[in-house]
This record gives structure tokens, sequence and C-alpha cells, in this order.
């Protein structure tokens, strides 16, 4: 309960910003002219997203005998939230990708990481994680997909719904019951996960979901109708599934917070660009003591945000306790986006909800960020939960 004054050590280095600085330079070149039609368009090239991973957002966090940078989860917050900064969307595509690549990481016999985490890390292939049911979000013990073991092949059945990358993953992370729950109070037994690979008879990408936000990142339906995938799909132990989703989420929350951070940031340099320039009763908006305030207002949020991130960061990478970490930083993070959004949009005035303009795109793309990942409900009462363990011990 009493804070030790080690767990708070955030330890940046020269690596760290020049990693910032590459990744910048990239996504100013790169991503920047195209940001807006990506927004518009509803569709990411797919050759971005291939140059996006050759800066490292696919390999940073794998180790280099199957192809990667061995680099920290501190890096990889930074290296998203860059890309955040200039597209939420380009982000989002990689945040989905490791909710596969990292439980393959953990989780995968050598021979799986062979085939399937290697032209992960590559940037050849990417992952979509399907957990979410038109039945169950929050609630994942509460999924109805099915596995069933015949002879030497699982055949899954089911329908999953909200799933980034549907339309354009190579390899889909499957959560499905392959056992039905013990009792009532053990719903969470019984789930298992597999690789469906894109291609496979009775794999079928249903309905592109429309969204307000993270335009380009593209959910879509999946509709699994008797799949065969052999025996060996299975990624860890039959039964695990719900205790790899959920370790899964821990780590992934980091990377949703980098998301805000890099939304925030953005939100951030367009209001103080903005204040700067229009002029309004012969002075430029900054001159004007509420548009200080707000300003004000931002940095504070900002500079929070950012340091709960590369604390909860930082925690994992020393291997310490994380989790209550990770969605304090969670909600923070992406209300912090949310707020910084609505503060740049009343600092452009009317221009703040004209769609040439991109404040309004941080404020959708801030909305869904809070949701996916278990939404930031979901996230206090995982605090309050550790919060209340930690009164037991
Ligand atoms: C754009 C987008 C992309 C997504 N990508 C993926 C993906 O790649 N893979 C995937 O598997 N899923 C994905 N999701 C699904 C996402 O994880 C779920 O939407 C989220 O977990 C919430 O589930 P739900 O929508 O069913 O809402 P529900 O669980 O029905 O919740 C509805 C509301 O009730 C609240 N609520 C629910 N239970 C509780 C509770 N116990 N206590 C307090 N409040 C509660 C929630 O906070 C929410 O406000 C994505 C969602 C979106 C919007």
């Amino acid at each position: 309960m009493i804070p030790r004054s080690a767990d708070y050590e955030v330890k940046l280095t020269p690596d760290h910003e020049s990693l910032r600085h590459t990744v910048r330079d990239f996504a100013e070149k790169e991503i920047r002219p195209v940001a807006f039609d990506i927004d518009r368009n509803n569709k990411i090239p797919r050759d971005l997203l291939h140059r996006i991973a050759g800066v490292g957002l696919t390999a940073i966090n794998y180790k280099e005998e199957y192809g990667g940078l061995g680099g920290d989860l501190l890096s990889m917050v930074i290296a998203l939230e860059e890309v955040a900064r200039v597209s939420a969307a380009c982000s989002t595509v990689f945040v989905a990708s490791h909710l596969v690549s990292e439980p393959l990481n953990e989780w995968a016999s050598e021979e799986q990481k062979k085939r399937f985490l290697v032209p992960m890390v590559s940037g050849e292939k990417f992952g979509a994680h399907a957990m979410t049911e038109p039945g169950a979000g929050s609630d994942v013990a509460g999924i109805k997909s099915t596995a069933k073991l015949h002879g030497t092949h699982w055949e899954i059945n089911g329908r999953k719904t909200f799933i980034t990358n549907g339309e354009i993953a190579d390899l889909y992370l499957v959560f499905a019951r392959t056992s039905p729950p013990p009792s009532s109070r053990e719903r969470h037994k019984g789930l298992s996960a597999f690789i469906v690979e894109r291609g496979t008879e009775g794999f079928q990408v249903g309905n592109h979901i429309e969204t307000t936000g993270l335009r380009g990142s593209q959910p879509s339906e999946l509709i699994l109708d008797h799949v065969k995938v052999p025996q060996d799909n299975l990624i860890g132990k039959e039964g695990d599934g719900f205790y790899i989703g959920v370790k899964t989420y821990d780590r992934g929350r980091v990377d949703v917070s980098a998301q805000g951070v890099g939304i925030a940031q953005a939100a951030y340099e367009a209001a103080i660009s903005y204040a700067q320039t229009r002029i309004s009763f012969d002075k430029p908006l900054i001159d004007f003591q509420q548009v200080q305030y707000k300003l004000a207002e931002m940095a504070m949020g900002l500079h929070t945000a950012r340091l709960l991130t590369y604390w909860a960061a930082s925690l994992k990478d020393q291997g310490k306790e994380f989790v209550k970490a990770a969605s304090i930083a969670k909600v923070t993070a992406t209300e912090t986006a949310e707020k910084l959004s609505l503060l740049a949009m009343m600092i452009h005035g009317g221009y703040g909800v004209a769609t040439e303009y991109p404040v309004e795109r941080y404020l959708r793309d801030s909305q869904i960020i809070k949701t996916y990942e278990g939404t930031n409900d979901i996230q206090r009462l995982t605090i309050a939960k550790q919060l209340i363990k930690e009164l037991k011990d």
C-alpha cells in the first residue's frame, strides 16, 4: 500500500529518443500526406502498412531469433505514440496485430512460432484478435463459439464481431469454447485459443462495420462455419483461452494508452498552433487568458497521460506488477485524448467542427480507444479489484 520510490522509475535512454525521431520523421513524411484520405476513404493502403512495419512496429518487442529487435515495451509505446499522433487508425492496425503476436510469443510452441510469429514480426503477415461476439463483449466468458476435436482437426463454429483487421489479416487468433463451464461460478473455464489462417474453408469475413473513428482500421464480422484447423493450431493448453485473452489485454492496454498519448499530443499541437496564428480582436488567440487557461489544462493532461503510460510500460519492462498501472494509464490517456480533442475544437471555434481540419477526427478516434481492450468502466473495476487485493495481501 505504501508506495516505494523504485516503483516510479522510468528509464528513458538516448536509444528511446533516437527511435522517437526515426518514427516521427517517417510518420511526417509517409503517413501525414495520406492521413486525411485514410479517414475519408476508410482505407489504409496495404503497402503503407508494410512500410510502417519497416520502422519496427511489428518487431520491436521480439527476440532477434524470431527476426525482432529485442527492444522493450517503452520503445513500442514511443513508436505507437508517434504513429498515433499522425494517424491513430494506422496505429490501431499494429495494436490489434500485437494481440496476436504477443500471445504467440508467450504461449506458442517453437514450431508454431516459426510458422506464425516469424512472418508477423517481419511485417509480412498481419493478425486479427477474434474474441468479441454479438452477445459477448466485456463479458468474455460469455462467448458462444465452439471448437470440437475430430481426430487430428479442431472444428470451429461461431460468429465474431468488431474484429479489427478482419478484412486485412492473414492470421486470426480465434477464441472458442472447447468444454462447457464446470459451474455457473466458473464460466471462464473451458475456452481455448486457435490460429485460423485466411483462406481456410468455412472461414469468411462478414460485414465491415462502419465506425465514427479510427476509420481505415476496419473492424469486421467473422463467420466460422465448420472451419477445420489442424490440432496443432491450438495455442497454449486446451482450456487456457480465458487466461490467454486476459493476460494479452493487460499488456495491450499499454499500447492503447500510447494511442491516447499520440492523439492528445496531436490535439495539443493543433491548439497551440491555431492559438498563435488566429487573430481575433486584433490579437492572436493565445494572448487571451481564457485560451491560455485551456492550453494549460491541455499541457497538464498531456504530461500526466504520457508519464502514466511510460510508468506502466516501465513496470512491465522491469518484470514488476503492472496490471493496475496499465488500467490507470489506459483510462487516463484515453480520456485525456478525448478532453484535449474537445478543448482543441473549442480553440478552433467554428473550424473545430469543420471536417477539413483534423481536430474533429481526434475526438472521433478518442471515442473508440475508450471502448476497446476493455471499456474504461471495466478498467475502473480492474483498478478497484487490485486495490482490494492489495488490502488483503
Ligand atoms: C472499433 C472497435 C474495434 C474493436 N476491435 C476488437 C478486436 O479487434 N477484437 C475483439 O475481440 N474485440 C474488438 N472490439 C470489441 C470491444 O472490445 C468491445 O466493444 C468492448 O469490450 C465492449 O463490449 P460490448 O461492445 O459488447 O459492450 P458491453 O460489454 O455490452 O458493454 C456496454 C456498456 O456497459 C458497460 N458494462 C458492461 N459490463 C459492465 C460491468 N460489469 N460493470 C460496469 N459497466 C459494464 C460497458 O462499459 C459499456 O459502457 C472492438 C470494438 C470497437 C468499437
